[in-house]
Order: structure tokens, then sequence, then C-alpha cells
């Protein structure tokens, strides 16, 4: 601790004074013993001499530019905390961001905690549909949006939103029923005392990806800046004035937990682009904005190796120190790719929207294996199990099961909104299930092998499409891989991969036969694939996630469930 009272931690699993997210230095001063999120990450920074250092560099579409302070994102937010009071509105109710990675959206999310009510951030490219559905889940009671999104996704069904109270737009103009948000800033206060919240009160709500179905809402608190800054330092190497980017969107759990509270509670100078990707772009903010730590998921490398080194390199990668990813598993490829380019390895590390915080992680200093998540962070224990009736045992080195985590770190989601038998079913016998499949390795790697819902059952086989995808594009025409079993009369099910091409290649039946002879070999005649099948796109979340079971669906005609993250796709 540097200055100021330590928070004595009433309630929840941060309880553990030994745990190790209770000793990052300078962490948790709030006055009264209170922990806010918006305090921990804006104002004690200001309280603490800092106010003057960037917090947000921000780079729109158009190319405009705009740095905020943090004595200045203290202000904005202060006043936009005091508009929602003004607004009568206060602890239990809950504020929806529809909007771009504006600065805006940044002191919307950090002022509403601030204020002490609840955040949740949507990807402002979803449709009416989910976005009234997700609102309706969480009980929407404050929409904060612009004009545009608010006439073509909200004033169709608002009328019928009773919980809908206020809806602010962006800029100084608003249709009737709604106010306009920069004037009503403007006449705020711009000085806010942070609600002082307790570490169990509600601070988020986060809708998991959909990639395996219908998304849930996962809760927050306001305890888990605790892990967000002590994962963000030890996983991200995040220190003070690191300057960081993490390209993830808001409306992902990545994108708040690592691209605003995490980066923030450090101190960091977090980049903010509000365009879409584009690779030379995104090669040009690195090299001119010299940054140190960046965190971005593996479609976006995928894109990078797709377009080829020498697009890369005429740059100056030199200032970055550490890279990172997250969201799908890093295929071995890209790490020793990434390790040419960029002069040091893509480190993969894993975690969920109800983790609320990274996991397992290949962590600075420490060796990558490509191809592995990483270990363990400290305090963190996982474990790989198998259900055997109403109990779990644990499984040992090497053998493939469900990846599963010990609850009691503080960033762990508290509810799945509304839906409290989806969330009991997570936990069993002292354990938190994860869906997902993994092995752990005699070093204490672990290693992704697939989620539960994707694993293919072949001829007596257990075959995660990841080790087929990865095989897949470890051959030069081959950029993306999605993995499937169909069923087959003899064997079960068989493998099928869905793949898009590099440049300079396209479909034919030699390559597709080239493919499955390339494959044969790695993974053995069983594992390999049976067919594959050439695409200009897979089927991807707004998080990038390939969504195995829309190809699976299709594959059978059965319904596509539910598709509302869906962004690329070709069917
Ligand atoms: P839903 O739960 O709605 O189906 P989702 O699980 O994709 O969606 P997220 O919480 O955004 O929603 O993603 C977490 C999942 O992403 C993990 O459970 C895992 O399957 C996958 N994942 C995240 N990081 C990694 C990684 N490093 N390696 C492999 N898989 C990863
Ligand atoms: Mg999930």
């Amino acid at each position: 601790m540097s200055q100021g009272e330590k928070l004595e931690v009433r309630s929840g699993p941060a309880q553990d004074a030994n745990a190790p997210w209770s000793e990052v230095p300078g962490l948790i001063d709030a006055p009264g013993g209170s922990v806010n999120i918006a305090y921990e990450a804006v104002d004690r920074h200001v309280r603490h001499g800092h106010g003057a250092d960037t917090a947000l560099l921000w780079f729109g579409a158009e190319g405009a530019r705009r740095a905020l302070s943090f004595a200045e994102l203290a202000e904005q937010t202060a006043r936009f905390a005091n508009v929602l009071r003004a607004h009568g509105l206060d602890r239990g109710d809950s504020v929806y961001a529809l909007m771009g990675r504006v600065p805006e959206l940044y002191v919307t999310a950090l002022g509403t905690l601030k204020a002490g009510l609840v955040f949740t951030p949507l990807f402002s490219a979803f449709g009416p549909e989910p976005i009234r559905t997700r609102m309706e889940i969480g009980g929407a009671t404050v929409l904060v949006t612009t004009l545009a999104l608010y006439r073509r996704k909200i004033a169709p069904w608002r009328d019928q939103m009773a919980s809908l109270r206020l809806v602010l737009i962006l800029g100084d103009e608003a249709p009737d029923g709604c106010v306009a948000l920069g004037p009503a800033l403007a006449a705020a206060m711009p000085a806010f005392e942070p609600v002082p919240t307790g570490p169990e009160d509600p601070a988020l709500i986060h809708f998991t990806s959909g990639t395996t179905g219908r998304p849930k809402g996962a809760v927050h608190v306001h305890g888990a800046v605790l892990y967000h800054a002590f994962s963000g330092c030890v996983a991200l190497d995040l220190k003070p004035g690191t300057i960081y980017w993490c390209t993830a969107d808001p409306g992902w759990v990545t994108g708040t937990s690592y691209g605003i509270i995490a980066p923030l509670v450090n101190r960091a100078m977090m980049i903010v682009d509000e365009a879409e990707f584009d690779l030379q772009r995104w090669y040009e903010t690195v090299q001119r904005e010299k940054v140190e730590v960046w965190y971005t998921a593996p479609t976006a490398i995928r894109m990078m190796m797709r377009s080829g080194q020498q697009v890369a390199a005429p740059y100056d990668f030199s200032s970055l120190r550490f890279l990172a990813s997250v969201g799908e598993p890093l295929n071995p490829e890209a790490v020793i790719w990434s390790e040419a380019v960029f002069g040091q390895p893509f480190h993969d590390n894993w975690w969920q929207t109800e983790t609320g915080g990274i996991m397992i992680a290949n962590r600075p200093g420490m060796t990558v294996r490509p191809g592995s998540m990483g270990t363990p962070l400290p305090g963190i224990a996982a474990g790989i199990v198998q259900r055997d009736g109403d109990r779990l045992h644990e499984l040992g080195d090497g053998e493939v099961g469900e990846l599963a985590l010990r609850p009691g770190w503080p960033s762990m989601m508290r509810a799945y909104l509304g839906e409290q038998a989806r969330y009991d079913k997570c936990f069993a016998d002292g354990w938190y299930l994860s869906g997902d499949l993994a092995m752990r390795d005699a070093d204490g790697y672990f290693w992704f092998v697939g989620r539960a819902d994707d694993l293919i059952k072949s001829s007596g086989h257990l075959i995660g499409p990841f080790e087929v995808e990865s095989a897949l594009i470890e051959h030069p025409a081959v950029a993306e891989a999605g993995v499937i079993g169909v069923p087959d009369e003899t064997a079960g099910e068989v493998v099928k991969a869905y793949v898009t091409l590099n440049p300079g290649y396209s479909a034919s039946e030699d390559l597709e036969r080239a493919l499955r002879g390339h494959a044969r070999p790695r993974l053995g005649p069983a594992v390999a694939p049976r067919e594959v099948i050439f695409r200009t796109t897979l089927p991807k979340t707004r998080s990038g996630k390939i969504m195995r079971r829309l190809l699976k669906a299709r594959e059978l005609g059965l319904p596509e469930g539910d598709i509302s993250t869906l962004e690329t796709d070709e069917s």
C-alpha cells in the first residue's frame, strides 16, 4: 500500500487477507472502507497526484484524436453521475450503453459505477431484438445511445419497455422523450463523491458471447476490481504509464475487465480505437503510439498472418513489450508467426465472462509453450475433473476432462441474471465447471481441447476441434478453420472441416485432397477430416469466435438457435 486507508473487505471471497490479489500495491484506499470500481480506477489516482496523467487516448474512425487525463475522466464521470442522480436514479437501477467505442462510452461506464448503479455494455452492431431481450432481462432503467441508433433500434419498441425511465442521447439534440447528454453534462456539477458501494454490490452485467447457445447475463460485483488490478499487473504486465492497447469492444467482457478497469486501476494509459479492424491502421497505431502491451484475439492474429509478414515488415514494433491473446484457442502456428514478426510471441490466456478475469495465462517471464493456455495465476486453483454420478473426481496430468476452478476469487460472477438453475448447474462438489475440456501437462501447463459441446466422438476417439483446426492452419493455403463432427453410420461421427483460404489460393478438388493429405499424417486417419469445405467466411460471434454449433446445425438441417451475436456469415 502506498498511502491511504486500506479497505477492510467485509464479505465475499475477497475476504481472504492472504490472497495474492490483496497485495496489489497502492490499491483500495477508498474512504470509509467501501470499494467502488470507478473510485479505484479513476478518482484514486487524482487524489494521489496523478490527475494530469493520460488515462485514455482515443482515435476516432474519421481521424480525430482526443486525450483524457485522469482528472478529466474524474470530472466527466462525476458530471455523468450527477445527471443520473438529477433524474432520481440510484442503486438498483441499471444503465445500458449502446454506442461505438467513443469516449462517452467510457464516461458512461465509469460514471454509472461511480453513482453506484449497474452498468451493462451492448455491442452497437446488435439488432433491435438482441438489444431488447438483454435490456428486458436486466430490467434496464437507463439507456445511453446515439440518435441514429435510437431511431433505428430502440424507438420502435421503446414504449413497450416500462422499466426504461431515461434515454440519454449523445450530442446536443434528442427526440421527444429523450434527454440530450451534451447539455446535461455541461449543466451538471463537476464533482461527485463515489457512492460507497460494498465489495459484494453488483457493478456490471455482462452477457456471454452466445457461442454455444442463448447468452447468459453474468453479474459481477465492485469487489472484482481487486482481481482486475492484480491480474492486469501479473498477467498483462500493466504498470503506471504503460501504453496499453486492448482491441476488444466493451460489449464483450474483455473490453471492460481489461479494456477499462484493469488498465485504469493500474494507472496505465489506454488506447481506444473507434474503427473496426484494419490491419494497416493497427500496425500504424502500434508504431506511432509506441504501444507497449497489446491484448487482442486469435481472429485478429489470424488475419495478420493471412495478410503476410511482408505487410508487417515496414513497421517498427520495437516498443512492444508484451503481447497477449484471449477468446479462442491460439493456434501454435500463430504463436510462432508472431515471434518472427513482432520479436516476441503472443501469450495466450484463458478465462470466461463468468470468471470476470484471467484465470490461466502465459505470463510475462514464462516460457511460452505454443498451443498451451499457460498456467493458473497465483491464487487460482484449477483442475481437470470428470463427473462420476453426483460427484466429481480430479484427473491426473495428461488426462482430458472438464476444466474446473475452485471458486473464491473476487471477479467471479455472482449470478446469471434471472437464471438460477442455469447458474447452479455451473457448480458441483466445490468446483466451478467451465464447460471447456482441457488437459494439464506434467509441468502444470494447461492445454485447451475444445468446448464440451463441440467435442467429436469418432470410432471411440474423442476429438477436440482445436487440434484439427491447428493442423489445417499449418498448411500455407489455410487462413482459418472450423471443425465439427457429422453423424456417420460406422464411426458414430466423422470430422468435417470448413476452411477459409489465404490470398493466392483458390478452392479446388486438388486443394481439398491436398489438405486432407496434409492433415492425415499429423492427426492420424481417425482424427483427420474426412471432408474439407471451402468458405469465404466462417460464422463468428461479435467477439470473434467461430460458431461451430451453427456450422453443425446447418450441416444437419437443424434450427440455428440463438444467433443474436452472429457477426460474419456465409451459410
Ligand atoms: P457462451 O457461453 O454464450 O456460449 P462464450 O463461452 O464464447 O459464449 P465468453 O465468456 O466470451 O463466451 O467466452 C469464454 C469461452 O471462450 C471459454 O469458455 C472458452 O471456450 C473460450 N476461450 C477463451 N479464451 C480461450 C483460450 N485462451 N483458449 C481457448 N478457448 C478460450
Ligand atoms: Mg461460455
